[in-house]
Formats: C-alpha cells, sequence, structure tokens
C-alpha cells in the first residue's frame, strides 16, 4: 500500500510550467466552482501531503461526488453542509488510497448514493483491509531486509502502521465496476472511463471530451511525482512499465489543450508536457541507478543517491519502494538482473 507522500523527487526535469487558469486554490473546507457545473474544495490529510481535492459534478438535484476523502472527523464535518445541499446521485472512487476511498461508505449511507469503482481496486481494498497491522508490519520488515535494510533503520520499521483498516472502516456498497472505455453520465455530463496502472493497479481517470477536461485523479499531478512503488505483496512487479504505458495511452488520447483536474495541486494546462517531464524523471533515476551499479547493489544501499536526503522511517518505506520499481523495471528491460546471495537481494547490471 503506497499512497501518496511528496519525496521531492522532481530533479533533473525538462523546464515546464504548468498553467493554473484559476489562481489560488480555495483554503480548506471553502468551496469554488472553476468550471460550471464542477464544484471544487480540498479536504485535509493528516500526513505531509495536506490535502485532496474533491470534486461535485453536476448542480442541485442530480450530482456525482468523485473521491471521497480520509475518513476522518475534519473530513466528515465538511463534507456535511456539501451532501446537505444537494442530490447526490453517484459516488465515484479512482482508486483504493485510504485519502480516496476513506469516506465512501460514510458518504454512501448518508445520501443513498450509487457506488462506482474498478472492480480491481475494490479487491486490493479488501485484501489491504484484511491483513492486520501487526502482520503487514513483518511482512515489510522481511520484503526490506531482503532488500538490504538493516539495524536501526530496518528496526524502527515495526513502529509505524498505515492503519489502512481505521482509515478505510468499510467499502462501499454494491458498487457498479467502471471498466476502461465505458462512458457514465456523470451530473448531466458523459464522462469516459480511461483505467491506467503505475499508482495503484487500476486507476480511474475520467475524460469529458465536450469540454475536453480530464479528472486524472492521482495519475498525473502538477508538482510532485505520483508514488510508484513494489511491495511485498508483488515483488517482481513491474509498476513503472504499467505507468509509462499510461502516461502514453493519456499523451496519445487526450489532447494537449486538455484541462486537468488532479488529486494533489490545483487544476492545470498543460497535459502533455507535464506527462513527457514525468517520463524524462523517471528515466533519470533508471540511469542513475545504472550508473552506481559498478558494483550489486541492494535497493537500501541506492536510497542516498536516489533521493539524496536522509528520509524518516515513513519515508523510508515508501522510497524503498520507489527504488524497488525502477530497479525491478531495468529487469524487464534486460539491463539488469537480481542475485540474492545469504538472503540479500542485489542489483547487478546484466551480464547478458
Ligand atoms: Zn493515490
Amino acid at each position: 500500500m503506497a499512497f501518496n507522500i511528496d519525496l521531492n523527487l522532481m530533479n533533473n526535469q525538462p523546464p515546464f510550467t504548468p498553467d493554473y487558469p484559476f489562481g489560488a486554490a480555495p483554503a480548506i473546507g471553502s468551496v469554488t466552482e472553476p468550471v460550471t457545473g464542477i464544484t471544487w474544495f480540498r479536504l485535509p490529510l493528516p500526513f505531509a501531503l495536506n490535502h485532496i481535492n474533491c470534486w461535485i459534478f453536476g448542480a442541485a438535484n442530480d450530482c456525482a461526488i468523485i473521491d471521497a476523502g480520509h475518513y476522518d472527523e475534519a473530513t466528515k464535518s465538511i463534507w456535511q453542509p456539501q451532501i446537505a445541499r444537494r442530490k447526490i446521485n453517484q459516488i465515484v472512487i479512482t482508486h483504493y488510497h485510504p485519502d480516496h476511498l476513506g469516506c465512501g461508505e460514510w458518504l454512501q449511507s448518508l445520501t443513498g448514493a450509487a457506488a462506482y469503482m474498478s472492480r480491481e481496486e475494490h479487491r486490493i481494498a479488501a485484501e489491504t483491509r484484511d491483513m492486520s497491522d501487526e502482520l503487514e508490519a513483518q511482512h515489510r520488515l522481511k520484503f526490506f531486509a531482503l532488500h538490504g535494510l538493516s539495524g536501526k533503520a530496518l528496526a524502527e520499521q515495526q513502529h509505524f502502521s498505515f492503519g489502512y483498516a481505521m482509515s478505510v472502516p468499510h467499502l462501499p456498497r454494491e458498487p457498479h465496476w467502471l471498466v476502461d472505455g465505458d462512458t457514465i453520465p456523470l451530473g448531466g455530463a458523459d464522462w469516459r472511463v480511461l483505467s491506467g496502472g503505475g499508482h495503484s493497479n487500476d486507476q480511474t481517470m475520467l475524460y469529458e471530451s465536450r469540454r475536453r477536461i480530464l479528472l486524472a485523479a492521482d495519475q498525473v499531478l502538477p508538482s510532485i511525482s505520483p508514488n510508484i512503488s513494489v511491495w511485498f505483496d508483488a515483488p517482481d512487479a513491474d509498476p513503472l512499465a504499467e505507468f509509462f504505458k499510461s502516461l502514453a495511452r493519456l499523451r496519445a488520447e487526450i489532447p494537449a489543450d486538455a484541462l486537468v483536474l488532479p488529486s494533489h495541486g490545483r487544476p492545470f494546462y498543460g497535459l502533455h508536457g507535464r506527462i513527457d517531464q514525468l517520463v524524462a524523471h523517471h528515466q533519470d533515476r533508471l540511469e542513475l541507478l545504472l550508473r552506481l551499479m559498478t558494483a550489486p547493489v541492494t535497493a537500501a544501499e541506492s536510497l542516498t543517491p536516489l533521493f539524496e536526503r536522509e528520509l524518516d522511517d515513513f519515508q523510508i518505506s515508501f522510497a524503498m519502494g520507489e527504488a524497488l520499481a525502477h530497479l525491478n523495471h531495468l529487469v524487464t528491460l534486460g539491463l539488469a538482473e537480481r542475485q540474492e546471495l545469504n538472503g540479500v537481494m542485489r542489483f547487478a547490471k546484466s551480464s547478458r
């Protein structure tokens, strides 16, 4: 499980400045309507990334909520007046991360709305909820030990938990499955479902072609690079390949002048430039890792060169996931190979 955390990874990037057409973001709790029929407001988050954008499509008696926010009292108190003054018929959850899904079932029970979600995201949410914090920490420790984390840094991993089941107390009931390519009416407009992997397995994005608006969720954010991580549940996965594939598709299918509504940061223009920048950033990290492989390296050994700063225990777990995503991708490309010796996995430049 890896929601977004600002690891400040974006260095050596090609120049690109998003065009923010709506000025400053609304303060947490206040509401704005940047585009007719699209209400934008921010909900607080209890971790370093301090907000998530939530959206209400439509007006008065036909509204759809896009993403529900983290499950806590602050978020609920912001939602209360918003749902009281409208008829919410639909709730769309873009992916399983707790800042998007947390209040989903709570909103559903108050509004009677139908829930919409990817079947795969619902499956991961259920699986993640079912694992106890203790078991999750055990798996995480074992996985990070295999990948070279040791001493205090490893021991400290025991001292926190993601607390997913607390952040997502219930899953939405009787969800309608969102499938790539479907078109669904939301708040009076037709939105096409686009699914993409990388940040999570099957994140939902939505595109409205008449007004050229892309709801990008966490897939394309204007100022931070979404977390792309390998986790112990799929140790050989290559989410970076999935992410590249999704970005290439967005660049090919969505026009350059589309307005992008991201889950963190502000709505912006410049989708293609931002995609190019994200791709270049990850290519740069891949090249840096290859240069490090004058001798075989562990994921833990790559953290300092990759992130160039001190990381706290919480950040280390995300950073390990990110490092492994890049290392696994080099293996897929045939540029690196895994070498396990005495219970420690190293990555070496491929001899093939
Ligand atoms: Zn996310």
